[in-house]
């Protein structure tokens, strides 16, 4: 080979693999200057050597100028849907019922990821792409062949070992971080949101000019291929094939008995939500073609095959009406409240909205459908309108000019937020978060001090700050009267209540600062200042810079700290006044503490706590906390919904422990 073909090549190999990185894989390695410089060289040799360009090069994806309207054509093969199930014993059922019309046949599957995007038929005579379908009704489709040409992972041509005629047929897909680039820029133009990757990229393969397309950087990965002397071959063997003449390949499928992959299911459920882009289950393929030949199909669906789909993360609602709630610090966070929705195996009602830029930007409305989406987080979100909504003629929703409380003057404390507060140092409201957090789990963890009786102690005007709950500790019998006076406070709770107060008093120290409600100190934080300051006492006492060389704090969160202890300077005598001892932390020796010397991994989702509140409860415990499951790893703290991490566990021989062992340990 030529000195220049081999550049040539070589230049191609790399535009193309760099595009793949950064559109398909979100992992670029270069620099887009360094990228253009050789994007920019590989056109200028195919310019000057035309003979030598590779009819595959990935400069030829650029797209067209536009058409009128899609052609339409007719499908060779129907493009058929798939048939699903939602459960394990749906599965069983479906796999009893197709043995039925093949008894003799061995019940072994193909399966892969089914990607969430839309499916696209291609079809190569004499190994050149000729036409892309869309599925369209099933029977015939929409021509957008000049739109496919753009999308770097369809081959244009097939290498010689491919056969003369194939259709390949596949999902296209946008991945995450394209779909979030292009919202973004959405928003800078005012343009509706998509609601998710799947829309932007059916909006987008339906665009009249492939130039756009190009620029948006659709994805392809192949699940079917039909070719003449293809019959005999089975579909694991024929992706692979399809891997080897340019398409890509799905990035988890195996093959196995119901039993495995039953497996392949439940480690997918975790594993596919790193993945780049979205999929919304698995498909399960009938190994053996002569067996999927004797099956056939219905008018509708495959009889050989089937999608397992997991629980939607994203559904469609309406908003009722916006409300305004006041956090710990008065922010103010609009709230959209919904008609009620299942996401994800649960009821939901509300979605946060963040703040009100972000109201402006969905533009939405009450009377609005939305997109809610309910991700790793607690609380749900609105990731966009439903399209067409925004024509809708509804009246805009009132930024507060009061709070929605205590009725004080709100404003930005800070020009450079976007968020609003409550400016009433003593709007209720606000007291009402401290103290939720204060008796929280991560804090105090105060049984019985729940959310209506927080509204209750705050709603007496007893008291101006959290800590002043102790109060009722100093005469228990006045105490044990005032909560029995609530409303439906049976006097065993009043006085659980007051033990539960009592045992707080001589908490750890860490657990006192975190519960303090200090700007930006979190669980983590506390425990190292903690570790850093023996009490209140010094903690008070101690300058912004020493404060700094403090492991995680910086000069926001000591400034945060002194500004705290400035506006409550007597807080520690007041504290000892009121009986309150935090205990100091522990000095680490190994062996002490229940869980020292563990190397633990959480995963999963735990009954009633966090993550993060798990973590921090094992490190209290002594116990180191890393993020992947390894050999040092000594213990797995596992919920429901683990995955890959427990797979590991398992095969290494880890222990095993759930939230009830874990909380045990702390007596
Ligand atoms: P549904 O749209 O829920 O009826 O599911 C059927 C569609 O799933 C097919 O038309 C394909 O577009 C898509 N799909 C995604 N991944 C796969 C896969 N691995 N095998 C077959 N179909 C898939
Ligand atoms: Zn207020």
């Amino acid at each position: 080979m030529s000195d220049l073909r081999q550049r040539m090549k070589e230049l191609a190999d790399q535009v193309r693999m760099h595009r793949h990185r950064y559109y398909v894989l979100d992992q670029p390695v270069i620099s887009d200057t360094e990228y253009d410089a050789l994007e920019r060289e590989l056109r200028t040799l195919e310019a000057a050597h035309p003979e030598l360009a590779d009819p595959n090069s990935p400069t030829l994806r650029v797209g067209a100028p536009p058409i009128e309207a899609f052609e339409k054509r007719r499908h060779s093969v129907p493009m058929l849907s798939l048939d699903n199930a939602y459960t394990e014993a749906e599965l069983y059922e479906w796999e009893t019922k197709w043995l039925k019309l093949a008894p003799d046949a061995e019940p072994l599957y193909a399966t892969e990821l089914k990607v969430d995007g839309l499916s696209l038929s291609l079809r190569y005579e004499d190994r050149k792409l000729v036409e892309a379908l869309t599925r369209g009704d099933g029977e015939t489709g929409e021509r957008v062949t000049e739109n496919a040409r753009t999308i770097a992972d369809i081959p244009l041509v097939l290498p010689p070992e491919a056969p003369p005629l194939l259709t390949v047929r596949g999902e296209v897909f946008l991945s995450r971080k394209r779909w979030e680039e292009l919202n973004r820029q959405r928003d800078a133009r005012g343009e509706p949101r998509f609601a998710n990757p799947r829309n932007a990229a059916s909006g987008t393969l339906k665009l009249l000019d492939s130039r756009e397309v190009a620029a948006r950087g659709l994805s392809f990965l192949p699940w079917q291929a039909l070719w003449p002397d293809g019959e005999g071959m089975d579909h694991a063997r024929a992706m692979a094939s399809l891997g080897v003449w340019g398409f890509g390949v799905m990035p988890a499928h195996g093959k196995g008995d119901l039993a495995s992959v039953l497996g392949f299911i439940a480690i997918q459920a975790q594993a596919r939500l790193d993945l780049p882009f979205d999929t919304d289950g698995v498909v399960l393929k009938v190994l053996d073609p002569v067996v999927q030949q004797r099956l056939g199909a219905t008018d509708r669906v495959p009889r050989w095959a089937i999608a397992f789909k997991y629980p939607a993360t994203q559904v469609t609602t309406t908003v009722l009406g916006i409300t305004w709630q006041v956090g710990r610090s008065g922010k103010l966070t609009p709230v959209a409240e919904l008609e009620a929705v299942e996401v994800a195996g649960s009821t939901v009602r509300r979605a946060t909205l963040h703040n009100a830029d972000e109201l402006a930007r969905l533009g939405l409305r009450v009377g609005h459908r939305v997109f809610i989406e309910k991700g790793g987080e607690v609380i749900p979100k609105v990731v966009a309108l439903v399209p067409g909504e925004e024509a809708r003629d509804l009246p805009a929703p009132l930024i507060p000019k009061a709070c929605p409380v205590c009725a004080g003057e709100v404003g930005k404390t800070d020009d450079a937020e976007v968020a609003i507060r409550c400016l009433n140092p003593e709007c209720p409201a606000k007291l009402v978060a401290r103290l939720q957090h204060f008796g929280g789990r991560s804090a105090l963890d105060i049984e019985g001090l729940g959310e209506a009786l927080v509204e209750q102690v705050v709603a007496s005007g007893r008291f101006e700050q959290p800590w002043e709950l102790f109060t009722l500790l100093q005469e228990p019998l006045l105490g044990l009267a005032f909560l029995s006076g609530l409303d439906r406070m049976a006097e065993k709770s009043a006085q659980n209540l007051l033990e539960a107060l009592n045992a707080a008093r001589t908490k750890p120290l860490a657990r006192w600062i975190h519960a303090l409600g200090i700007p930006m100190v979190g669980v983590r934080t506390a425990e190292l200042l903690a570790e850093a300051y023996p009490s209140l006492e010094a903690l008070w006492m101690a300058e912004e810079n020493r404060l700094q060389a403090v492991e995680e704090v910086g000069p926001k969160v000591a400034a945060a700290l002194r500004g705290f202890a400035a506006l409550h300077p007597d807080l520690p005598a007041r504290l000892a006044e009121l009986g309150v001892q935090p205990a100091a932390p522990e000095p680490r020796e190994l062996g002490e503490l229940p869980l020292s010397g563990e190397v633990a991994v959480v995963t999963g989702t735990l009954p009633s706590l966090s993550r993060e509140e798990a973590e921090a409860l094992l490190k209290r415990l002594g116990a180191k906390v890393t993020g992947t499951v390894s050999a040092k790893t000594t213990l797995l703290l596992a919920g429901e919904k683990a995955g890959t991490k427990l797979a590991k566990a398992e095969t290494l021989g880890i222990p095993v422990r759930d939230e009830a062992w874990l909380r045990a340990q702390d007596k």
